[in-house]
């Protein structure tokens, strides 16, 4: 049975309950033995359903099993795309376009890469809504036989913005420069056919689709090869070594199925969910802002998210009072949260210091109710006024 939280959980875009098809089949492959490389009879057990698994995400996604590289999470599937790319690149391209929005597991070693290893990094702006700027990219390609890689998200974990990633693909096709995409975010929440889009590289993380945290995978073209960032056994094409984890992977397929079977449906519940929350804000806020973009298109915004900023509050106390009233939502980035730092999504998207500070996401998920949604726009306005009256205090004493 479910363990019933009495607590509001506003923050499936840091993690997501696991599916009950996920446990079951994570659960029937932890009770089991055996070694996806080993040759025993045990061995080729595991492999067969490392390779079932293999063969359904590749049948979810639209592409071929042979694309399908598993990793420990999106954070490696990230380094791997970046890192991997930019070192197998061809001799003078030493550039690399990155947007300015990116999740820190793109962000940071991208800036380990110019700082460490002497790339050329081009960060490409975004507009007040979040969408990157196609003319810059377009600029940045003209330079021919100097781009490494283009790593641009597929929707951003702050505020939502959905980018034309098979535009971006088409542009970087057509330039002849491999296109990677953090679709963490993104899976589940918009359609995904990548065989549509075209993408060179797309990352996807397990524990943000209702799968178990610790696995995700590389969509990499069967035709690249990138560096490794993990020498060893060889396993998944050689260019990711370490022992298979097979009950991740067994659960994590089931929720890949799970994501993009019934999308669109959990999509439209979530937009109206998620419409009910704006307006109440709205209403009982009047001076809050909405960032990101407010159509409600899954080319414009995940359906789930709601990021709003609160002028004249500290967006950390906020979330530190609607702690203290049993709800549970985030400032941005759980990988950041903590650091009080203004985020810089909000900052590239052309906000100050102080809106970029003052800031909560709402991530609304499958298990989400308008009973929990009513809950938020219940307790807002006080702690909203309880965070100015301290952020007030704090500048008069200070
Ligand atoms: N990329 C994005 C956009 C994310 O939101 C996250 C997690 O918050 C990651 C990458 C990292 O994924 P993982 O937690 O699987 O390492």
């Amino acid at each position: 049975m479910p363990v019933v939280s009495p607590r509001v959980y506003l923050d499936h875009a840091a993690t997501t309950a696991l599916l009950p098809a996920a446990r079951e089949a994570w659960l029937a492959e932890a009770a089991q033995v055996g070694n996806a490389s080993s040759l025993h009879a045990s061995g080729r057990r595991a492999r067969r359903v490392v390779e079932e698994s293999r063969e359904s995400v590749a049948a979810d996604l639209c592409v071929r099993p042979s694309a399908v590289v598993f990793t420990s999470g999106g954070t490696e599937a990230d380094n791997l795309a970046i890192k991997g790319l930019f070192w197998s690149r061809p001799d003078g391209a030493d550039r690399v376009l990155a947007s300015s929005i990116e999740h820190h597991a793109v962000l940071d070693p991208v800036a380990w890469l110019e700082q460490a290893q002497g790339a050329d990094v081009r960060w490409l702006p975004v507009d007040g809504l979040g969408r990157v700027s196609m003319p810059a990219l377009e600029d940045q390609l003209a330079a021919q036989g100097t781009v490494a890689l283009v790593t641009v998200m597929w929707a951003n974990n702050e505020v939502g913005t959905v980018q034309p990633v098979a535009d971006i693909a088409a542009l970087c096709r057509a330039a002849g420069v491999p296109f990677h995409t953090d679709a963490v975010q993104a899976l589940g929440h918009v359609p995904m056919d990548l065989g549509v889009v075209g993408a060179d590289a797309v990352t996807l993380s397990s524990h943000k689709i209702g799968g178990p945290p610790g696995v995700g995978a590389l969509i990499l073209d069967p035709r690249l090869a990138p560096t490794p960032v993990l020498h060893g056994g060889g396993q998944e094409r050689e260019v990711r070594s370490g022992t298979l984890d097979v009950p991740g992977i067994a659960g994590f397929a089931a929720a890949v199925t799970h994501a993009v079977r019934g999308q669109e449906q959990r999509a439209r519940r979530l937009v109206d969910l998620r419409e009910r929350l704006v307006s109440g804000i709205r209403a009982t806020v009047p001076e809050a802002v909405l960032n990101g973009d407010p159509g409600t298109g899954p080319d414009e915004r995940l359906p789930g998210n709601v990021h709003v900023s609160f002028p004249g509050c500290e967006g950390d106390l906020l979330l530190m009072l609607l702690d203290a009233a049993d709800i549970d939502c985030s400032t941005g980035s759980a990988c950041t949260a903590g650091i009080p730092e203004p985020s810089h999504v909000l900052l590239a998207m052309g906000a100050n210091e102080g809106q970029a500070r003052s800031s909560l996401r709402f991530s609304l998920g499958e298990s989400t109710t308008e009973a929990d949604v009513d809950a938020v726009v219940a307790a807002l306005p006080g702690v909203v006024s309880r965070a100015r009256r301290a952020g007030s205090l704090a500048s008069r004493t200070g």
